[in-house]
């Protein structure tokens, strides 16, 4: 065995696992690490409070003089807390997070050292912002960028710094982070949401979407995964064959969670309980080494923060335990990959969630109005959606037969199906009294209060309804989840304003009374978005073929997936709504177009770097021995030869012809780089797809290959069964 690989194993077999002292409640621990509610009654005065309490729920401005206050405050409690630097926590286009940090310290005059942070470094700075993904905007504004604080996501104690969750903005506006189009995404949902709650109840004057994520992730030995190039540079195992034993007998899926992982999730888990992130679940996946988590659902802007926050900790966390986390979407082939489905909904401020079914028939309407909305949304958006979740890694699972497919549908199970198929029939114009009754007194009525029923659930679909919210289970499992509330904000958003505008039309021209012209519109709405319905198998080649006859959307890579982001309609909404201009977009589209490019152009290297220094070589190697072996043979046996070296010679024959292939196609992959390389980015993106890709899956067959053939021992990588065993 090779050394790296033999010491890896070693140090992989003899590690104990970590234990972790818990000997407080975890509610005691709660949101102890975060400038919330409670910790600002404590340091800040009165007005101060009221002032930060305004800016969340109103969005009203501090000024500087109150920013002082509060900066006092923040700094009293971060300092008590161990606190020695501060930092303005931001979402740079790059997915990630990114933060840097300064000291309190600092000097007087008199050469002595004070703690000191005042009111203008909370609330705005000016980080070195040049290297962040633009997309040329700060190119066309030849502007600087600057963060600004985020009051609805209280500031937070990471180990010693002070974060403090920021937007990140060019001097003339344009988003240039995730979370800038987030809380305006949010904003026009509060808005349109609640105009059209009104029509339900007059008290409404806030509505807050909610999120809740389920993280799906690896865990792997970081020992062995220091073996693996590919592993570290890309995130994936770009070869390997897959274990002999897999995922096959589903032994793993909600099994016993392996000793290792379980003191991960633990230590995980109460640093999870300091930062007030309220995660609730976590059991095993369907692969092996594959693992869920998943918090209650928050509001959403603070959910979006949450989940690139414990993304960040799970990195720091499982080096304390000798771990490697796996974010990627498919890091290992011949097993499950990961996703991290996205659970929204609608709740009021009055303290009703707008997608659940209450107990009277006009809490019902109310159910059904956002319910069919959402659909309509959905329906008449279906490529941004899809777009919104569009990646080179995520290119691996939609559509692969194990998550749903590129194709965007919607499923609502048997009992609401009825429902809409009563409610079409509803007589156009003005509805008789009787008409009236029986529609309330039968059909709407008549929906269960409770509709989380555990067997209507179907797994296969993107978007479903699952009881009381919509699940978006095509989000990948590296996907910054601001991208896709974004879209769903919007879309939702702009639809609702329709609906007010159209159901406003009828009451005021055609005299209806309000819940007649309610029926009325949703009644089109329902006949309007049949199309993106469906109940069946998503993973059926069945549903492929109806799909393209109801015209629906089947992008499967991501250059295609994201061409609709530039499309005239697309951009109107996004104006429309305030969430983003057409520089904005344009900008995105770009970045996220050439973040594919350099993750397959990357990826390719890697795999053309590894193949020629570690897989070829190796099978050298081993050739050389039957060759010696075959030589041997003729040597004793001379005439005989031929018969008894027969398989040695097959095996030589056969390692000669896959290390050809392998080379052959990395010349060829390489030849296919530079041709891409001098197109324009579109047309670059969809050339390294076309034709850079494929080559990975031929340069792996031969390689995998090899790996079965060549002697163990010589192996220089840690194979895929090893990476996969945390026992
Ligand atoms: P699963 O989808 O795994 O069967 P559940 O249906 O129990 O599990 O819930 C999944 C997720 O949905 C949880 O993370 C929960 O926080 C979230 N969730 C529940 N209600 C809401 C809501 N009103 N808005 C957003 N997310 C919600
Ligand atoms: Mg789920």
């Amino acid at each position: 065995m090779s050394t790296l690989r033999f010491f890896a194993l070693k140090e992989s077999l003899s590690r104990l696992p970590i234990t972790i002292s818990e000997n407080k409640k975890r509610s005691e621990l709660f949101g102890k690490h975060v400038f919330g509610k409670e910790a600002m009654r404590q340091v800040l005065s009165h007005e101060a409070f009221q002032a930060v309490e305004a800016a969340i729920n109103t969005g009203a401005k501090i000024d500087r003089l109150m920013a002082d206050s509060i900066a006092a405050g923040m700094k009293q409690w971060a300092l008590e807390l161990g606190a020695t630097h501060y930092t303005h926590w931001f979402q740079p286009l790059t997915g990630a997070t990114a933060e840097k940090h300064d000291a309190f310290f600092e000097q007087t005059p008199e050469g002595n050292a004070i703690e000191k942070f005042e009111g203008a470094k909370l609330v705005q700075q000016e980080p070195d912002a040049s290297s962040f993904p633009h997309g040329g905007i700060r190119n066309t504004f030849e502007a600087r960028g600057y963060t600004a604080w985020d009051p609805t996501s209280p500031a937070f104690i990471l180990d010693t710094t002070l974060c403090i969750p920021t937007v990140f903005v060019s001097y003339t506006g344009e988003a240039l982070d995730n979370k800038t189009p987030l809380l305006r995404a949010l904003a026009a949902i509060d808005h349109h949401a609640t105009e059209v709650a009104k029509y339900f109840n007059k008290s409404v004057s806030k509505v807050t979407a909610t999120l809740g994520w389920e993280q799906e992730y690896f865990l792997i030995d970081s020992a062995l995964a220091a073996s693996r190039p590919d592993i570290m540079q890309t995130g994936r195992a770009l070869l390997g064959h897959a274990p002999a034993k897999g995922q096959q007998l589903d032994d793993h899926y909600f099994g016993s969670i392996p000793a290792r992982a379980l003191n991960f999730m633990k230590d995980l888990e109460q640093q999870c309980m300091f930062l007030g992130i309220p995660v609730k679940t976590r059991h095993n996946e369907v692969a092996p080494n594959q693992f869920e988590l998943a918090p209650i659902f928050e509001e959403a802007n603070l959910a979006v923060d949450h989940n690139s926050l414990i993304m960040d900790l799970m990195d720091r966390i499982a080096e304390r335990h000798n771990l490697k986390v796996l974010f990627h979407e498919k890091p290992f082939a011949g097993v499950n990959g990961s996703g991290k489905h996205n659970n929204w909904s609608l709740a009021t401020d009055t303290g009703v969630n707008l997608l659940s079914p209450g107990t009277t028939p006009m809490k019902n309407l109310q159910f059904l109005t956002f319910f069919v909305n959402t659909i309509k949304a959905v329906q008449d958006n279906e490529e941004l959606i899809r777009a919104s979740v569009a990646s080179a890694s995520n290119d691996h699972r939609l559509g692969a037969h194990e998550a749903p497919p590129a194709i965007m549908s919607v499923f609502i199970g048997k009992q609401l199906t009825a429902v809409l198929d009563e409610l079409e029939k509803v007589t156009d114009g003005k509805l008789s009294p009787q008409e009236k009754t029986d529609l309330k007194l039968n059909v709407v009525g008549k929906i269960p209060e409770i509709l989380l029923d555990n067997t209507d659930r179907n797994r296969t679909s993107p978007f479903a309804f699952t009881g009381n919210k919509f699940e978006f289970r095509a989000v990948g499992s590296t996907t910054n989840c601001a991208k896709p509330m974004v879209v769903l904000n919007t879309i939702v958003a702009k639809q609702l304003k329709d609906f007010k505008n159209e159901v406003d039309k009828l009451i005021d021209k055609k005299k209806m009374k309000k819940d007649d012209a309610i029926f009325n519109i949703l009644r089109e709405y329902i006949k309007a978005s049949k199309k993106i319905r469906f109940e069946g198998d998503g993973y059926s080649e069945a549903w492929e073929q109806e799909a393209l006859k109801r015209k629906l959307s089947n992008h499967s890579s991501t250059p295609e997936a994201l061409a609709i982001q530039l499309d005239k309609r697309s951009v109107s909404v996004f104006e429309e709504m305030a969430v983003m201009n057409s520089v904005e977009l344009k900008a995105r589209h770009e970045i996220e177009l050439e973040e594919y490019i350099k993750r397959i152009q990357i990826e390719s290297r890697v795999l053309g770097n590894i193949a020629k220094n570690h897989i070829i070589p190796t099978a050298i190697r081993y050739q050389n021995l039957l060759i010696k072996n075959v030589e041997g043979l003729k040597n004793i046996f001379a005439n005989d030869y031929e018969n008894l070296a027969q398989e040695q010679i097959a095996l030589i024959t056969q390692i000669s012809k896959y290390i050809g292939d392998i080379n052959r196609d990395i010349n060829a992959m390489v030849e296919s780089r530079k041709s891409a390389n001098k197109l324009n980015i579109k047309e670059r993106a969809i050339d390294y797809n076309k034709n850079v890709l494929p080559f990975f899956d031929t340069i792996r067959y031969a390689s995998d290959k090899l790996e079965l053939l060549v002697e163990d021992k010589l192996w220089p990588l840690a194979k895929n069964r090893e990476l996969l065993n945390l026992n």
